[in-house]
């Protein structure tokens, strides 16, 4: 069973899905982390031609974990978790997330991830294109400054050296091009909660959320 949350970057999803996830013993999955972690090896790799990466991908097991508060990625078992949250793999994500080959690839991951257990997980376009029979589905978004200063705020609290203005042009840019591509673009799901979270508290739109799922599980039993 999965409940998605998508929306677009800084609008909160992934540290309401983890709140979640522990207040009602829920397994996590963070899909843009394995977004970050393929545009990590493409990094890796030298930045190679779609072609040549694919073939590289191919080889590739790509194996995903939340332990000890932290969402853990490895790729054929090196630890990728540190170098995915780098301004350079936030600066090349969305472009290497908008080729339909990679977006199969992550989503035969995912689905595999998902068969044992009941997880939340967030992105973009799980409740429209991966998961359309999710069992609930949450879009949250927020105004795009208070999404940067969100961001901001924790790559600052991580000792990230970045401006909130870079900060705020890379969520500008990212929206752009997830909102704009040809294969699953970024888009609220028809069947979705829309959570706008502009001026509301972190426990309000975790609350908010946490009771629509429990009132859905209730119904369920
Ligand atoms: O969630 P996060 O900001 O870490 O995601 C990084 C990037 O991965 C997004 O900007 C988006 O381009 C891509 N992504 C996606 N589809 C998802 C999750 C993330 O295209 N389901």
């Amino acid at each position: 069973m999965i409940i998605v949350i998508d929306g677009p970057a800084g609008s909160g999803k992934s540290s309401t899905a983890i709140t979640i996830a522990k207040r009602l013993n829920l397994q996590y999955l963070d899909s843009g982390a394995l977004y970050r972690a393929v545009t990590s090896l493409w990094i890796n790799a030298g930045k190679p031609e779609k072609g040549e990466f694919f073939n590289i991908l191919t080889g590739i097991h790509l194996q995903a974990e939340y332990t000890d508060d932290v969402f853990h990625v490895k790729a054929n078992g090196n630890d990728l978790t540190a170098e995915i949250r780098s301004q350079e793999v936030a600066g090349y994500v969305s472009e290497i997330a908008s080729q339909p080959e990679i977006r199969s690839f992550i989503n035969a991951v995912m689905k595999k991830i998902v068969e044992n257990g009941i997880y939340i997980a967030d992105g973009r376009d799980l409740g429209t294109a991966v998961f359309p029979d999710a069992f609930l589905k949450f879009y949250m978004d927020a105004s795009i400054e208070e999404r940067a200063r969100r961001r901001f705020r924790e790559m600052e609290d991580s000792g990230k050296e970045v401006t909130l203005g870079d900060v705020e042009a890379n969520i500008r840019e990212r929206d752009r091009t997830d909102q704009n591509r040809k294969s699953d673009p970024l888009k609220k799901a028809d069947d979705a909660i829309l959570i706008d979270t502009t001026g509301k508290t972190f426990e309000e739109q975790v609350s908010e959320i946490t009771g629509i799922i429990e009132e859905k599980l209730k119904l369920k039993h």
